[in-house]
């Protein structure tokens, strides 16, 4: 469903990715772990077009990706779910629901995937006529996994969802995800937490300094020494 080849991207002269190749099949829930820095939300932010690639390719469902802007790269189907949440504070709940899916014109899907995400986020429906900014930071990356739904995306990129959350919320928050999953949206997670990241997922990839140095599934990653002394604390 996505495949990347051979990505470089620069932040002026920051270089970031030095030439990732990645692939993602339909329905898979795929890992991209590593330390601060190493690019991993980089990687994302090309993918959902908020950066541009300098050189290789990014495919999406076939199609040449790479460098086309936000809208269009959500119109094709991919959602971005952005790292500190990123919520509008000062517009409702609703508000914010609607503008993930501010790029449709089928209006009763719509009414019906709102419906969905409230049955889903039972506390949003009750506070779905609150200002975002007095919902707490649960609450919030709730929302905004709720409006990255509400695109109807096949494809979901996560950014550090568990970032700044209490260890119940966390939980909380990566059996969404896996739920999102078994439901047929195919899911990039990018997460500090190595160990959780691993155990969810159907494989991973390990990036550092803007290069993928490991590739395999979870458990092969899980059992891998770099891996166990780097992110997982062990050995
Ligand atoms: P983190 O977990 O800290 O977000 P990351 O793995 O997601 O790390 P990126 O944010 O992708 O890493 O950053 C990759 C590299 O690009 C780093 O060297 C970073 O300093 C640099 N970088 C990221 N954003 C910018 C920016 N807006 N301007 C300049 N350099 C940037």
């Amino acid at each position: 469903m996505l495949e990347i080849r051979d990505l470089e991207c620069a932040y002026g002269p920051v270089t970031a990715l030095r030439g990732i190749t990645l692939d993602i099949g339909e329905g898979e829930l795929v890992a991209l772990i590593g330390a601060n820095g190493a690019g991993k939300s980089t990687t994302l932010r090309a993918i959902s077009g908020l950066v541009k690639p300098k050189a290789g390719s990014i495919r999406f469902c076939g199609e040449d990706i790479g460098g086309t802007d936000p809208a269009r790269i959500i119109s094709r189907g991919i959602a971005h779910c952005p790292e500190g949440r990123r919520v509008f504070p000062y517009m409702t709940v609703a508000e914010n629901l609607m503008i993930g899916a501010y790029l449709r014109s089928d209006s009763a899907a719509v009414r019906d995937d709102m419906d969905r995400v409230y049955t889903d986020f039972p506390r949003l429906k009750e506070r779905r006529s609150q200002a975002a900014g007095t919902l707490s930071g649960g609450e919030q990356q709730m929302l905004a996994i709720g409006r990255a739904m509400m695109s109807r995306p096949k494809l979901m990129v996560f950014d550090e969802p568990s970032l700044g959350l209490a260890p119940t919320i966390v939980e909380q928050t990566l059996s969404i995800i896996r739920r999102i999953n078994d439901a047929g949206t195919t899911v990039l997670l990018v997460e500090q937490n190595a160990f959780a990241a691993l155990e969810l997922c159907d494989h991973a990839y390990l990036l550092e300094i803007g290069r993928i140095v490991r590739r395999g599934s979870g458990d092969d990653l899980m059992a891998d020494p770099k891996v166990r002394s780097a992110y997982l604390g062990g050995e």
